[in-house]
């Protein structure tokens, strides 16, 4: 039998369609109704499609070159990734579920499960429909949302919502007559915490969809999955054993590594890339109130290579710091550490590693920073953070960076608006 808690609490997961492709159409009218195609770092492949693109059977992953002609001739609209715009986008996103929800779990920058209160007449397609115009609204942004009794079911709910055209992008597992129908349409690697293996041995024994996973012998999943394989089953079955993690966990390191637009052979080039990164890293940790005591730095040529060449070097600090010129120096000894010129290096990057809250900080005794030092330190970087803030990163940064980039990552077709610049904000002509 079913809790009583599941019938008056929903779980709802709530999905951005086509993300990146909305952003860049919401931010530029022009885009609206027209085939739209983002490309990966480096302008590589097609990473997202408006449903215009996916209309013309423009394929996913497919490299730019193999497609640019075509592409041409349909009057596809091409655009690099711009990160900054999707993240702001996002945060904007979750603000808005924020409100409209009791809980809620970001679970990937366009995906967050909420929970809701179901009414005293269980319906909750009038809050759906709100939610999605309310979004759309402000974001120009289409959502699809699932909803079920716990996490697992409003994936299955969202999937079926993504499939049936006429759910209008709202499915509600709960209150439908015939589940199993539903069910039975799942084949058994969507259902959410299925990976291929797992999937694979429950094909070899003849479990294909959501329904039979639900039904087959618990002894036989605890057996091969353990508690994690009976927890999947007990919530496909109504029951609610994951809760909604409104915490995020706290990060194991920080990493900031890129591709090259060309391949680096000169050291100063090297030094220069992943010093941007440490200045990059020591801000995102600052701003998560991290600090690190221990850094790496790694350099490897492409994947392609043939002349293939990978090196990594480390250091464990005394004191943990999220303080940049202290970083910077570290991360410059380093990469003199892992270059070697008989190699064209393709990727580089930095982790922060050790990371621990910076309000509980232990200090070592052997190399005791003073209190007024330490003040200074926090001083300086609070106010670069804040300048740097303000006048979208590009207030205050490090001699080192102003150097040309000859290596900086290709994005050619990068979109001209932004929600995160006020001088790119579009006028409105009359
Ligand atoms: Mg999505």
């Amino acid at each position: 039998m079913r809790k009583k808690r599941s019938l008056t609490e929903a779980i709802a997961l709530v999905d951005a369609n086509n993300f990146y492709a909305s952003c860049e159409q919401s931010i530029n009218p022009h885009l609206r109704n027209k085939p739209v195609v983002i490309l990966s770092n480096n302008d590589g492949c097609i990473i997202a499609r408006s449903p215009e693109a996916r209309a013309l059977k423009i394929k996913m992953g497919i490299p730019y070159f193999k497609v640019k002609e075509r592409l041409n001739r349909l009057g596809v609209a091409v655009l690099s990734s711009n990160y900054s715009l999707y993240g702001d986008m996002s945060k904007r996103l979750m603000n808005l579920l924020k409100d409209y929800s009791e809980e809620i779990e970001i679970y990937s920058i366009d995906e967050a499960f909420v929970s809701v209160s179901r009414p005293e007449n269980k319906n909750l397609h009038p809050w759906a429909r709100k939610l999605r115009s309310l979004i759309y609204q402000n974001l120009g942004i289409t959502l699809t949302i699932g909803i079920g009794e716990n996490k697992v079911r409003a994936k299955i709910a969202n999937n079926l919502a993504k499939n049936i055209d006429t759910s209008a992008g709202i499915f509600d597992l709960v209150r439908i007559e015939n589940e199993n129908n539903y069910l039975r349409g799942i084949p058994v690697h969507k259902v959410w915490g299925i990976g291929k293996q797992t999937s694979n041995w429950l094909q070899s024994k003849g479990i294909k969809n959501a329904e039979e996973l639900r039904d087959m012998d618990e002894n036989e999943i605890i057996r091969k999955l353990g508690i994690i394989g009976k927890r999947l089953q007990l919530e496909l079955k109504g029951n609610k054993c994951l809760p909604i993690e409104k915490i995020k966990k706290q990060k194991k390191e920080i990493q900031i590594s890129r591709s090259f637009g060309k391949p680096i052979t000169k050291l100063e080039d090297l030094t220069q890339a992943l010093a941007i990164y440490a200045i990059k890293a020591s801000a995102k940790m600052r701003s998560q109130k991290l600090k690190s005591s221990a850094i790496t730095v790694f350099a490897r040529t492409s994947h392609y290579s043939t002349h293939s060449y990978q090196k990594s070097a480390y250091k464990k600090l005394i004191n943990a710091t999220d303080n940049t010129n202290t970083i910077l120096k570290i991360v410059i000894a380093l990469s003199k550490e892992i270059y070697n010129p008989e190699y064209k290096l393709s990727k580089a990057g930095v982790l922060m590693q050790d990371l621990t809250n910076n309000q509980y900080l232990q200090h070592s005794i052997i190399n005791y920073e003073s209190q007024e030092n330490l003040k200074r330190s926090i001083n300086l970087m609070t106010t670069i953070d804040s300048l740097n803030k303000k006048f979208n990163n590009k207030a205050i940064t490090w001699a080192i960076t102003k150097r040309s980039q000859e290596w900086a990552m290709k994005r050619n077709s990068l979109s001209f608006t932004s929600t995160t610049d006020i001088k790119k904000i579009p006028n409105i002509m009359t």
